[in-house]
């Protein structure tokens, strides 16, 4: 497996249109914060690449049509504000655009049998009649289930988002080349774990990185093609939304570093992408963004410092 990709370069996949519409929330504007810091403070490797958005023809293998018509126009307002959004005749096209990062980005992990990622966030609640938790599409869902559509023998979500994904539960429970390992530190959205999936909600600092390498130990390599990895930061201390005493920035540079050798290891292409983390008045936009810039230098198998 080439750790960077084809042409030595790890592809983020990025639009302005993920944030041209839409609420003023962290999970609908921090793409952009991220990709200008990209900008300013270059990631050695990384390109930031345009993707085409997500069709309706490809949501519909993740959602039912009443709830993709109701993103769309907004109506009916309960069903289109399901995410807890308030409507915008903008949000669908943000959320296609975001979607349809997802989608590329794993669709060139496996092309490349490297790694691929992309700035978007909001996905692992929504189910199939509805959205929910900020989460208006399911791209983890829809990612996974293009995956096998493509050819892939089995795909592993990595979910360590600081809540559960109750939602990629909701639309994936029935498939089964398709696992997620999911470690919380909130049980909001906590589900029953179909056959083959492991949900772990930590309480105490000191459980979750021994938790991540047991649970990564006891995957198999054999039965996975891709990983898409939800790299939720909103785990961290100081994010008043899950974060929990002890995850430190540190914690998660160590996260980012444990998750990435595993897939170069197991030579698995894997697909990232930024989730969960959400600002606060003690934990300001720069502080985050360096937070997911260490999954982006991890991916890139960069030194933390250099991010
Ligand atoms: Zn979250």
């Amino acid at each position: 497996m080439s750790r960077e990709g084809k042409a030595g370069v790890v592809p983020v996949y990025y639009s302005p249109a993920y944030v041209a519409g839409g609420p003023e929330f962290d999970t609908m504007r921090k793409a952009e914060w991220v990709a200008t810091s990209l900008g300013t403070r270059p990631i050695a490797g990384v390109e930031l690449r345009e993707p085409h958005p997500a069709s309706v023809q490809a949501l519909a293998l993740i959602h039912d049509q009443a709830y993709i018509d109701a993103v769309r126009t907004g109506e009916p307002a309960g069903l289109a504000e399901s995410s807890n959004f308030s409507w915008d005749p903008g949000i669908f096209g943000a959320v296609t655009a975001s979607t349809g990062g997802v989608l590329e980005a794993a669709r060139e992990a496996w092309r490349t049998n490297g790694v691929a990622g992309s700035l978007s966030s909001g996905l692992h609640h929504a189910r199939r009649a509805s959205g929910q938790g900020y989460c208006t599409f399911n791209g983890l869902a829809l990612a996974a289930l293009d995956g096998l559509a493509q050819g892939m023998r089995g795909v592993q979500i990595i979910d360590l988002d600081a809540h559960c994904g109750g939602g990629t539960a909701d639309i994936l429970r029935k498939t089964w080349r398709v696992a997620a390992l999911d470690i919380a530190t909130s049980a909001y959205d906590q589900y029953d774990a179909p056959a083959g999936w492991t949900l772990d909600v930590i309480e105490g600092a000191d459980d979750y990185l021994p938790t991540l390498r047991r649970r990564l130990d006891a995957l198999n390599p054999e039965d996975i093609h891709l990983v898409i990895y939800n790299a939720g930061m909103d785990s961290f201390e100081k994010c008043s939304t899950g974060g929990l005493r002890g995850i430190t920035a540190e914690v998660l540079a160590e996260r980012e570093r444990v998750v990435f050798d595993w897939c170069h290891e197991a030579e698995v292409a894997v697909a990232f992408v930024l989730a969960g983390g959400y600002v606060n008045s003690r934990f300001p936009k720069e502080e985050l963004v360096n937070l997911h810039r260490l999954t982006i230098a991890a991916a890139a198998n960069r030194p933390a410092a250099a991010a």
